[in-house]
């Protein structure tokens, strides 16, 4: 979208083609990841579902709500309740131009970021009768079309299958090799010195990342994508 022009944008809101608003942070991926992965992986992966059908990927949003990391240096995190606002924002200034077909999916999955991402889509939803969303996280969709493709168990940040996607997409980012780590947070615990518990930054294997493997999971995500855009016309 953000190479287009008012004309090619008042085109795409007449015929009501889905918008995918890719969301992401600006976090800590290990030793070997850039700060924007979340946001990288997501828009690529947006971008070629978008050479495949009509779909309008907006400008990602960069910054998003990390708990975990929150200490680590690099990691700027944002408030849910800011988050939460910028999406409902976003959404009603979409409307207003006349889209009402909505994908927001999230390359950061954080389960406190993607709720208040969720919360906003609720609320949107409920104001507006002829809106369509989906809501998900990159994890989401991994599960439910590429867990086959993941060899480490409970691989979640800076590991296998995103140091994978960064390697086939920015090869020339990726800083060496990080160390497989599974941090243990003390149970139920806001806990107060994050580094303390989590000193790599890194959950999971990367290790058994590959840039092979990092092209077939990008190529079943936009495929997925490709599909919840097609669910989303049939809904209206
Ligand atoms: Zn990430």
């Amino acid at each position: 979208m953000e190479r287009l022009t008012l004309h090619e944008v008042e085109a795409l809101a007449h015929k009501e083609i889905p918008v995918l608003i890719p969301f992401g942070s600006v976090e800590e991926h290990g030793p070997h990841l850039p700060l924007a992965t979340d946001v990288y992986t997501i828009y690529r992966v947006a971008e070629m579902a978008s050479r495949e059908i009509p779909l309008l990927v907006a400008p990602p949003v960069y910054y998003g709500l990390c708990r975990s990391t929150a200490d680590h240096p690099g990691t700027i995190s944002i408030r849910g309740t800011v988050l939460r606002a910028l999406t409902l924002d976003i959404l009603s200034a979409f409307y207003r131009q006349g889209f009402k077909k909505f994908l927001l999916l999230s390359g950061h999955a954080g389960g406190t970021h993607m709720a208040f991402i969720l919360d906003a889509a609720e609320e949107f939803q409920g104001l507006k009768d002829d809106v369509v969303m989906v809501v998900a996280s990159i994890i989401d969709l991994i599960k439910d079309c590429a867990l086959d493709l993941i060899e480490t168990p409970d691989d979640s940040h800076a590991g296998e299958w995103e140091t994978s996607m960064i390697q086939y997409f920015y090869p020339e980012l990726v800083k060496g090799k990080g160390k497989a780590e599974y941090p243990k947070f003390p149970k139920f615990q806001v806990v107060r010195n994050k580094k303390r518990y989590w000193p790599g930054g890194v959950w999971g294997d990367p290790g058994k990342a590959s840039p092979e493997k990092g092209q077939i999971l990008a190529e079943r995500l936009a495929e997925k994508i490709i599909l919840l855009a097609k669910e989303l016309e049939e809904e209206v």
